[in-house]
């Protein structure tokens, strides 16, 4: 999967990528990161790529021509190597829509995908009608550019790109996998600072383990997410039959019954 950053910023995009699990799947081939600085494509002696705003009001705007002439270098970097390659544009914005797990899965289907980084008070409108496929932004807060998010959205990506999470590090049950948040997890030793690991997660009983984690993630999506938790009732109604909810309480009572023990 290919990656390409249209940015004022490149060498902040380019360390902030190349570390650690990303570094290695870049090493591996499993993902391309290019940083364009889009300065380099100013038609000005200056490289200058911002100017005032029409109609007045405080800041300067990033121009329409540098970024237009970096898209189409970008495009035809991306069709030289593959003619029928898809292709996605990214504005990084916060007048996107919000970024999340079920835009992650969509995103890692392309082929490669290009973030345009705003700064300044934002782009000339006429070049994102252009260029832009898809608006999106990581979250309702105003940031002073697009490297951030766009860096943000890379990272979540290139976890679903085949090869770049190990064995280790691929994780089924993520939070929002399946509408709800992770249950809490636990790690050597057993006791630390008096708070003991739950017994039932070292029971090797794995179908207790489940239907404990199982209610662990209801519990938690619950208090910190209710509006994920009501959705998920919603979609799920199975899981709240008289006869599951039975089911699993008697398990529970067990596990509760055993952890006093
Ligand atoms: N004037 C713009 C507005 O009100 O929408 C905000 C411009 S902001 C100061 C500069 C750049 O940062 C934007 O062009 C965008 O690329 C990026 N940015 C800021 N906040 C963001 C967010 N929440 N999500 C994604 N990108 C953001």
């Amino acid at each position: 999967m290919n990656f390409y950053i249209m940015t004022l910023f490149p060498e902040m995009v380019l360390s902030g990528l190349k570390t650690s699990i990303l570094a290695r799947g870049m090493d591996n081939g499993y993902i391309h990161v290019e940083a364009y600085n889009i300065r380099d494509y100013a038609d000005n002696k200056h490289n200058k790529v911002d100017d005032y705003t029409y109609g007045g009001g405080a800041g300067m705007l990033m121009q329409a021509q540098p970024i237009y002439s970096c898209y189409q270098d970008i495009m035809k970097n991306i069709k030289e190597k593959d003619p029928d390659a898809s292709v996605r544009v990214v504005y990084v914005t916060p007048q996107g829509s919000v970024f999340n797990q079920n835009m992650v899965r969509e995103f890692s289907q392309s082929d490669n995908i290009i973030f345009l980084c705003g700064h300044y008070e934002g782009i000339d409108e006429r070049v994102l009608e252009e260029i832009v496929t898809d608006y999106v932004s990581i979250g309702d807060y105003v940031l002073t550019g697009g490297e951030l998010p766009a860096m943000v959205m890379i990272d979540a990506i290139s976890r679903l790109v085949p090869g770049v999470l190990n064995n280790e590090e691929s994780a089924q049950t993520e939070s929002f996998d399946d509408g709800l948040l992770e249950y809490p997890q636990y790690s050597r030793p057993e006791v630390w600072m008096d708070k003991k690991v739950p017994s039932v997660l070292l029971s090797g009983n794995h179908a207790n383990v489940d239907v404990w984690r199982f209610e662990k993630s209801l519990e938690r999506t619950k208090e910190r997410r209710p509006e994920l938790y009501e959705k998920y009732v919603e979609t799920h109604p199975d899981e709240f039959t008289a006869k599951s909810l039975k089911k699993r309480r008697k398990i529970l009572d067990r596990i509760a019954e055993a952890e006093e023990n």
